[in-house]
């Protein structure tokens, strides 16, 4: 009896302390797939996106070492990159047709299944910290245009003037793309600097399927996981128009029993295909492994479509993957105590 209680007792304090032991941080990170090739990406170019995918990075990295919250990672990187233009989200978004900056944000906890995301917002400087605050402070999942605007002025957030989000580069590629489809081309919106004399050299490859969403999907030190997305949307789309990024379930998903995800892509195919939460469904319900469920709906489900795109997630144990159908995906991870891989074209070493 005595020692069948002492078994018990070892066993008890044994799980106790499996149920306590911290767990490895980890994070990995997107900043948009597309037609991102070696052939087109000059070595400038190249540096540059991989300094500011290290920087966003280790911006997680170092919340999460310091025992920030997946959340609190999540958010922190993804701010770092509104700010960058080189990124389509924040500041650097692609223009509407109308020529007008929409963005849309999500973000979820894995830990309890709150959400928030924003669609159609012109005037909040970071969309990502509009997500958490309508997460987190009203008693809804998402707000949409004005609406969205004003809950974030009355709750302090950082507002702009429509053309803080205004470059250049994403200007020429929207007149560009309406030259092509014939349609047409806005006055430059009010903020915009004038016109440059010159053309404006491209960043990137010279293509206009280069999309440049970020996502950040985040497992901290107390077990959670947690997911967000912020983007431009895609280049001259049609005033209104809100992609997979905010929908949550398809370009944004987060649930300690299963990932997080956050993807990247024409965003009908991802709202189609519910394509975050059906990772998420694939690994909960029938226990497939997270690379194998990204990659059934990457590379089989949404390849066979025809849809474009890819996926970062990760899970409780810190697996971290990811899983494109496009020439390339700007990418990272890193994990405590290991070292950060970046990568862009789909044949990384
Ligand atoms: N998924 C985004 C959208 O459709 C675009 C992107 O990821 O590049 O709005």
């Amino acid at each position: 009896m005595r020692k069948h209680f002492l078994l018990s007792c070892s066993f008890l304090l044994c799980m106790t302390a499996v149920a306590q032991a911290p767990h490895k941080w980890a994070v990995v990170l997107h900043g948009g797939a597309g037609v991102i090739e070696r052939k087109n990406m000059d070595p400038k170019t190249e540096a540059a996106y991989r300094a500011s995918i290290h920087a966003a990075l280790e911006k997680a990295a170092d919340t999460l070492d310091k025992g920030g919250s997946a959340l609190d990672a999540v958010e922190a990187a993804i701010r770092m990159m509104e700010d960058d233009p080189l990124f389509n989200a924040g500041r650097g978004a692609v223009f509407t047709a109308t020529g007008k900056n929409e963005l849309d944000a999500a973000i979820m906890d894995g830990s309890n299944l709150k959400a928030g995301a924003v669609a159609g917002v012109t005037r909040t400087r970071h969309p990502i910290s509009l997500a958490r605050a309508v997460m987190e402070k009203s008693l809804h999942v998402m707000l949409v245009g004005t609406g969205a605007d004003e809950f974030a002025a009355s709750h302090g957030l950082e507002m702009v003037d429509p053309g803080f989000f205004f470059t250049e580069r994403r200007w020429q590629g929207l007149v560009k793309e309406l030259q092509r489809e014939g349609k047409p081309i806005p006055p430059r919106p009010a903020g915009a600097p004038p016109a440059p004399g010159k053309p404006v050299a491209e960043i990137g490859p010279p293509d206009a399927h280069k999309f440049g969403t970020v996502g950040v999907v985040a497992l901290d030190k107390q077990g959670n996981i947690a997911a967000g997305t912020s983007t431009g949307g895609l280049t001259a789309k049609m005033w209104g128009r809100v992609g997979d990024s905010p929908i949550i379930g398809a370009g944004t998903y987060a649930d300690n029993r299963s990932c997080a995800v956050s993807g990247t892509g024409t965003g009908e195919y991802f709202i189609r295909l519910t394509v975050a939460r059906t990772i998420c469904a694939l690994v909960q319900y029938k226990g497939v492994g997270l690379q194998a469920a990204a990659d059934e709906v990457i590379q089989h489900q949404l390849t066979e479509m025809k849809g474009d795109g890819g996926v970062i997630a990760i899970d409780t144990k810190g697996d971290m993957v990811w899983s494109f159908n496009t020439p390339g995906m700007y990418r990272a991870r890193v994990a405590e105590g290991g070292k950060p891989e970046i990568e862009m074209y789909r044949d990384q070493p």
